[in-house]
């Protein structure tokens, strides 16, 4: 029986509870609608990713985050394969922490009425991003020992030794 093909889209649903177990990523993951778009807005053609200053419900909050689907297949090279898994969580984890930047700093300029809706920019989403990362690569860590200590336990039970 032939493997249904793995795409961004299966990949991502996968990791998302795993990807959860960062406090910052599960926030995001629980309070954001996830948008699956085919392609990049028009000003910024080779986004992975974004968000806007749409706010339906005027909560303040942004609701939605958009993957740009032909960019991501791009960037990963079409390879969403179990090898390429852990990779997977680095560079989503990330590419999440960094339009939470966007949003702190959207709910920042929203409760102090400024003007612009993102006025700390990419450098402001970069900042928030390297200070989670150390907390996503340690969440990396641990779920690969982990599954490779479950792989290693079947091997056992495989062998029967
Ligand atoms: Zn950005």
């Amino acid at each position: 029986m032939k493997k249904q093909a793995q795409t961004f889209q299966t990949t991502f649903e996968r990791s998302r509870p795993i990807l959860s177990r960062v406090g910052e990523l599960a926030g995001i993951l629980s309070a954001n609608e996830i948008i699956y778009e085919q392609s990049s807005p028009p000003d910024k053609s080779n986004a992975l990713a974004y968000v806007t200053n749409q706010d339906e419900n005027s909560d303040g909050r942004i609701d939605k985050i958009h993957f740009v689907v032909p960019n991501l297949n791009k960037y990963f090279n079409n390879d969403f394969s179990n090898k390429a898994f852990y990779n997977f969580l680095k560079i989503v984890g990330h590419i999440l922490l960094h339009e939470k930047g966007h949003e702190v700093d959207f709910e920042r300029a929203k409760s102090m009425q400024t003007n612009d809706p993102f006025p700390g920019g990419e450098s402001a989403a970069d900042a928030y991003a390297d200070r989670y990362e150390e907390q996503l690569d340690t969440m990396i860590q641990q779920t690969q020992q982990q599954d490779l200590q479950r792989a290693a336990a079947r091997l056992k039970k495989l062998k029967g030794f």
